[in-house]
């Protein structure tokens, strides 16, 4: 018996981590680099998960403007959070739990629950240790959950800065614990300032020293720049950095992210990885993943989608990372078709100060509205779907646009007079689009966090429908939302009288979920009250995507790509 329990206990395998840091500075694609090597570790053949910790106060990224924040991603279980956990779902392919994210503001919510639950037994709480050992309760937590032989930890924030402190003691304390079983590897940019033309490695020097200084090293380094870091430079920071200079991996720009996990593996980081871990050498195997990025370089054939919409812009900056998920979306589906999708933003407003402007849209091939909050923009927007019906350019709205859509088609066709939703105009007579039960009160009693319709509910879909047919004929799917208001009951007699179908609703009725024209009144009109751009990954694009996309390919204006580059460009146009 004690034989085979000891058996048992060597056979068991450890869990590893992984924790992703950053150097030097923001923005050069940690959450991309975490993806990928999850990516990579998962062709391996091993279970991955992956967490993101966001050093901010706010408890989840729901309260947070778009244009300050990017892309609120929503979980399966309803968590907002941060766009980089749609990058772990797209690149890993799997659908993450909400203990899989934090932020500084959850983790001491947390903490303070349990002082107040009197689960600290009268002992004095401090910072540390108790919020690091939150933080790896958490982690442990999504790694059993998951059953993970490898869990990925993003840091989010710079080497360096004071916010994310807590959070490297947490990783330092882990490895503490686990001496084996825990890797680091840093993001790092190398510069190369263009009046001295030279790659300088001294800001990624700096950044592991800072590393060093709150007790952490470096297993690997991934050193992005504009190209591939030359050898000269690896070993220069191999010395300054105290590791082999095979472990500073190449990390140059790519046309697409997509590239990351197969540049990666040039350099041979899952082999790295798993050796760094202790875990066995296993085969890379890319394939699916390499033929989907060459079907991303072989489409040619362009098709133009305006996003029209007003989060923008922030200062003179146009910001996509807002619409993230609906552009991998766009191009997930496009590729599979073999379409090379241009996106192209519009800023509704311009269609109200001079409404001769709408007629642009025909230039497009699909016009695309994506979820949206408040009153900015919103008569602009219902004018270009209003266009977009009119003159059969196939539409595609997304939550905010399905709600937009519903209301053009009340005011226009059904003839309701005064339709409008109660976000906007909250005394006119018809709120075709109105607040879901207990919303009013919410709001009344100033609980915004949080407190939405969120995370995966059930649709069904009904027969003889574009959604349907879309879905390959599946009776009921799951899809995520994110809003406080709904189709109102009393309008849908009228709607449906006026031809609006409603080709998706939650399993007792009472919400639509869906709304499409027939195909006989329109190549392709429908609008989703959830986000269906969630649930897209590259290697399985949404369906309703899917349709959309082969409806914006057959119209006449798709035009072969004149200037072929790999991936779709995105342009902003407010002239
Ligand atoms: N503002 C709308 C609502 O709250 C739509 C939300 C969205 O587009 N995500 O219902």
């Amino acid at each position: 018996m004690a034989k085979k329990s000891r058996k048992k206990k060597l056979t068991k395998k450890t869990p590893k981590y992984i924790f992703v840091v950053g150097g030097v500075m923001s923005g050069i694609g940690k959450g991309v680099a975490a993806s990928a090597i999850g990516r990579i570790l998962k062709s391996k053949g091993f279970t991955v998960t992956a967490i993101k910790i966001d050093p901010y106060i706010n408890v989840d990224a729901g309260t947070m403007n778009p244009t300050e924040h990017g892309e609120v991603f929503v979980l399966e279980d309803g968590y907002e959070t941060d766009q980089d956990m749609g990058n772990y779902e797209r690149f890993l392919g799997e659908t993450l739990p909400s203990i899989n994210y934090m932020t500084t503001g959850r983790v001491y919510q947390e903490v303070i629950k349990r002082e107040r639950n009197l689960e600290y037994g009268g002992k004095n709480v401090e910072v540390v240790p108790d919020i690091p050992l939150e933080v790896i309760r958490r982690i442990k937590d999504a790694q059993k959950k998951a059953k993970a032989d490898v869990t990925l930890v993003e840091i989010g924030g710079t080497i360096g800065e004071y916010q994310n402190i807590i959070f490297l003691e947490a990783a330092r304390m882990l490895k503490g614990q686990h001496p084996n079983d825990v890797a680091v590897v840093m993001v790092s940019y190398v510069p190369i300032p263009h009046n001295i033309g030279e790659m300088k490695t001294k800001p990624t020097q700096y950044a592991a020293r800072s590393l060093n200084s709150v007790g952490l090293q470096a297993d690997v380094i991934l050193a992005r720049a504009a190209v591939p870091i030359d050898a000269k430079r690896k070993e220069k920071i191999a010395i300054f950095c105290n590791i082999p200079a095979d472990r500073v991996i190449s990390a140059p720009d790519v046309a697409s992210i997509y590239d990351v996990p197969g540049n990666y593996e040039k350099d041979g980081l899952g082999n790295i990885l798993t050796d760094v871990l202790g875990l066995e050498r296993r085969k890379t195997n890319l394939a699916a993943w390499t033929n989907f990025v060459r079907k991303s370089k072989t489409s040619k054939k362009v098709v133009n989608i305006a996003v029209v919409g007003k989060y923008f812009m922030s200062g003179e900056y146009v910001l996509s990372d807002v619409y993230l998920s609906i552009i991998e979306a766009i191009k997930h589906a496009g590729f599979s078709q073999n379409l090379r999708p241009q996106l192209t933003y519009l800023d509704s407003e311009k269609y109200e100060k001079d409404p001769s402007r709408l007629k642009e849209l025909s230039d497009y091939d699909g016009v695309l509205v994506p979820g949206g909050f408040g009153t900015r923009g919103v008569e602009g927007i219902i004018a270009a779907i209003k266009y977009a019906r009119e003159n059969k350019v196939p539409y595609f709205g997304l939550c905010y646009g399905m709600q937009l859509m519903v209301v053009e088609y009340a005011r226009n066709v059904a003839k309701i007079p005064d339709a409008h939703t109660a976000e906007i105009k909250p005394q006119a007579k018809n709120t075709v689009i109105d607040y879901m039960p207990d919303q009013k009160e919410k709001i009344a009693r100033g609980e915004y966090g949080g407190t939405m319709r969120l995370g995966a509910y059930p649709c069904k879909l009904r027969r003889d429908t574009i959604a349907r047919e879309a879905y390959k004929n599946a009776d009921k799917v799951l899809e995520r939302h994110r809003h406080r208001y709904e189709v109102n009951l009393n309008a849908v007699i009228k709607l449906t009288e006026a031809k609006l179908k409603f080709s998706g609703v939650s399993p007792d009725h009472q919400l639509m979920e869906i709304a499409e024209l027939p195909k006989e009144m329109h190549p392709f009109m429908l609008g989703t009250q959830f986000h269906p751009e969630f649930l897209s990954r590259p290697l399985s694009p949404h369906p309703l995507f899917v349709a959309f996309i082969k409806a914006a390919g057959k119209r006449k204006s798709v035009t072969p790509g004149v200037k072929f580059s790999a991936f779709p460009s995105t342009t902003h146009s407010n002239k």
